[in-house]
């Protein structure tokens, strides 16, 4: 048997029959930037998250490039965030000429931790940019709480986590601005790049529209710098179709993450492996990743590949330890980030996830444990 950690085309198969009228519809309409398609797209996703305005963008990346231009963020600015994450909030930030500044993760959920969030705010800090992880969100109540108390913005990396909920409130409806990505890992994915910024406030979302159209306010008049990051018709169509099956795709890997969890603890595998937990706030976990800590993790991997069962170590190196970082960072002991980046290992999860391919990786895991002890 072989279980690949992905399988867009067996999700392809189940969409294929009715794909055809949105692509040809964008075929015929020959617009292919923005336009009607984008704009129905937002509307649909804003409608979804519950956010008040949406704005489409080519990744992302170019989501949090967007939120962090609107802030303002420049040199002589920090921008604090995850350690323990995928590199575009911090890089974006460091683009801008300002610095990063990582603090540490709880370690169940993995996101960040609020309390040393609040010992890292200083004067400099200009904006926060949390990030639900692996499809759970951050600790957005306590960061809002505290982001709060000292006027600063809240960018929410939810790249992850589209449709995912804390204390029944959707990532894109809780933070001043929410990033979304639609790359061909992410639980909505295109047929290529795109991405999304949610804002709660009509005027933000206005220069956001400006800002991914060469900061344009008019017709060659130029109100900001700005760049160009706008989203293709063609994602546009494809992403609407796939989003009428999102819901039944995340109550699908919700299954397959119990199925998971109950055959794994049913090994008596011990502190081997441990779990992923769901934070006492977390109203829907959309599991984009279904996220193990364990023992001996890199001969697990070596094991599992063996097997032909493929795996994801999402992240081996945090990002206080990127060697493209080495000059602006200056905190060097997160341990929680440390201990995460050496013991954790993504399993196959996707919707078409087969029982038989499920119960197989859970073998594989168990063998591994039997021979090594
Ligand atoms: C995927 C991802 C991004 C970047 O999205 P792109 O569309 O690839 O630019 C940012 N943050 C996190 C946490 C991600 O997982």
């Amino acid at each position: 048997m072989r279980v690949p950690l992905l399988d867009l085309r067996a999700q392809y198969a189940t969409i294929r029959d009715e794909i055809e009228p949105s692509l040809l519809r964008v075929a015929e309409s020959q617009s292919f930037i923005l336009g009607p398609e984008v704009e129905a797209l937002e509307a649909e996703i804003a409608a979804y998250v519950r956010a008040e305005h949406a704005i489409a963008c080519a990744s992302g990346t170019d989501a949090l490039l967007l939120a962090l231009l609107d802030c303002g963020v420049g040199p002589g600015d920090d921008v604090i965030t995850s350690a323990f994450s995928f590199i575009a909030a911090a890089e974006v930030v460091a683009l801008l000429g300002a610095r990063p500044v990582f603090v540490d993760i709880e370690p169940e959920s993995f996101n960040l931790d609020p309390d040393a969030l609040e010992r890292a705010i200083t004067p400099r800090t200009r904006a926060i940019i949390p990030v639900d992880l692996y499809g759970q969100c951050a600790a957005m109540s306590a960061i809002g709480g505290i982001a709060e108390l000292h006027g600063i913005p809240v960018i929410e990396d939810a790249a992850q986590s589209l449709g995912a909920e804390h204390r029944g409130r959707r990532a894109g409806a809780m933070a001043a601005y929410t990033t979304f990505s639609f790359y061909p890992s992410k639980n909505l994915c295109g047929f290529g790049d795109g991405g999304l910024v949610t804002a709660r406030d009509a005027a933000a979302a206005q220069r956001l529209r400006e800002l991914r159209s060469h900061g344009e306010s008019e017709r060659y008049v130029h109100a900001r710098v700005g760049t160009n990051s706008r989203l293709d018709a063609l994602q546009a169509a494809v992403l609407r179709l796939k989003l009428e099956h999102l819901d039944a795709w995340t109550a699908a890997r919700q299954r397959h993450a119990a199925d998971y969890t109950s055959r794994l603890q049913a090994r008596g595998l011990g502190d081997a492996v441990v779990t992923p937990r769901l934070g006492a706030d977390t109203s829907r976990h959309v599991f984009n990743q279904y996220t193990l800590r364990v023992r001996e993790r890199d001969a697990l991997r070596a094991h599992l590949q063996e097997c032909s069962v493929g795996t994801a170590v999402y992240y081996p190196l945090p990002l206080h330890r990127q060697p493209c970082f080495r000059r602006l960072v200056s905190n060097a002991h997160l341990p929680e980030s440390e201990r995460a980046a050496a013991s954790v290992l993504s399993l196959p999860l996707y919707p078409e996830l087969g029982a038989e391919q499920l119960a197989y990786v859970v073998d594989c895991i168990a063998a591994f444990y039997a021979r090594a002890v």
